[in-house]
């Protein structure tokens, strides 16, 4: 059964669809995904699957995606939404290029450095009647454990002689919290939280942090990544009205002052593919099963919240069952606006987790 977009829902899914790699055409793949001409409609196989958008291999250029999805929500967060994307999918299917979570040479794809210009460019714009300040933290999760990628001291890693890589956290450090203060609002202890001006300066921290994050070698990809790195940018504002005539912008003794707090979660997640696949031992076969338990919860949590019936019903929202849903449980349903973006790979020998990949996402609306 095929559900058709609905406008006002919450979460909203896209597909992006990677053209062939290097790697891919060498071994002879063939491209088993197809567009449906003129509709957000991903076939594979007997499968059919509808979402808010498709790009990429013929579906919509995916130049329009940062408009399209993610524009929006950085203008909520100018009126005071929290709000998150997601890229989803199996190690190799573009979630980094994706977000552009490893910021290099000043590269402008992906929508981290898109999100940058477009609040950069906000700011501009406003801030002869609105103080900003930004900060930007940037954490990941791996094996339920959250770790801080800009504090230096925190993170080193050292890839031992099997090729595994260990992390040592300096001894003294407590470890970062999940917290929740009394107004519901998801704080987290302990990590680090910079203050930006410029957009140079945050692109520098987006760059610092994604060289922290862990990677390690497994048989499928040697950059995979198996944590969820989490790059988040909060926006407060003191913006000086006057009460009487709402839209002068004519400064004056009499203006009020209203104060808007407002973050944007921008979300690497961890390969979605099944531990099983790595082929590894019994250590990583542990952190396979960690990272299962953030991606099932935030299947779970999205669920949840997409289904009209269930959010009027007030269905239970499982967030506390990962660091992951936990962390975001502030940015993800209530009034704040959640984008999935499922990442996928056209080739015939990915076709087992891109239908995995299709149908998490697929629950999501
Ligand atoms: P993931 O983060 O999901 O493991 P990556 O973003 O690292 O995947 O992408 C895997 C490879 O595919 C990289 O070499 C990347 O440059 C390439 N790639 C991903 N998406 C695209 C795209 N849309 N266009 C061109 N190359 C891409
Ligand atoms: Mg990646």
């Amino acid at each position: 059964m095929e559900a058709s977009a609905t406008e006002d829902c919450c979460v909203k899914v896209a597909v992006h669809i990677r053209p062939l790699i290097n790697d891919e055409r060498l071994q002879g793949c063939a491209d088993c995904v197809t567009v449906v001409s003129g509709k957000p409609q991903v076939q594979i196989g007997t499968h059919s699957f509808t979402f808010d958008h498709v790009y990429g291999s013929t579906g919509s250029p995916p130049s329009a995606m940062f408009e399209e999805c993610v524009a929006p929500l950085v203008d909520g967060l100018f009126q005071g939404y929290n709000a998150t994307v997601l890229a989803y999918g199996q190690t190799g299917s573009g979630k980094t290029y994706t977000m552009g979570t490893s910021f290099k040479d000043g590269s402008q794809t992906g929508l981290i450095p898109q999100v940058m210009n477009a609040l950069f460019s906000k700011i501009e714009a406003l801030k002869h009647q609105t103080e900003f300040q930004l900060h930007v933290s940037f954490i990941e999760i791996l094996k339920e454990e959250v770790r801080d990628l800009l504090d230096h001291t925190a993170v080193h890693k050292s890839e031992t002689t099997n090729g595994h890589v260990g992390k040592v956290t300096v001894p003294g450090k407590p470890p970062i919290q999940i917290r929740e203060t009394s107004n519901g609002v998801i704080t987290l202890a302990g990590s680090t939280e910079v203050s930006v001006r410029t957009l140079k300066e945050m692109a520098c921290y987006l760059e610092q942090g994604s060289l922290n994050r862990a990677t390690g070698s497994t048989n499928m990809n040697n950059q995979s990544s198996r944590s969820h790195a989490i790059f988040t940018i909060t926006l407060e504002q003191m913006r000086k009205f006057n009460p009487a005539f709402p839209g002068d912008s004519n400064l004056n003794d009499s203006m009020s002052e209203e104060y808007l707090c407002a973050k944007l979660h921008l979300v690497d997640l961890a390969g979605s593919e099944r531990a099983k696949r790595t082929g590894s031992d019994g250590l990583r076969f542990k952190e396979g099963v960690h990272i299962n338990k953030g991606l099932l919860a935030l299947g779970n949590v999205i669920s949840a919240l997409g289904d009209e019936k269930k959010r009027k019903e007030g269905v239970h929202v499982p967030y506390r069952d990962s660091k992951l849903t936990r962390l975001l449980q502030d940015s993800l349903g209530g009034n704040s606006r959640t984008v999935m973006i499922a990442c996928i790979s056209p080739a015939d020998i990915n076709a087992e987790e891109t239908l995995n990949t299709l149908k998490y996402a697929n629950r999501a609306r």
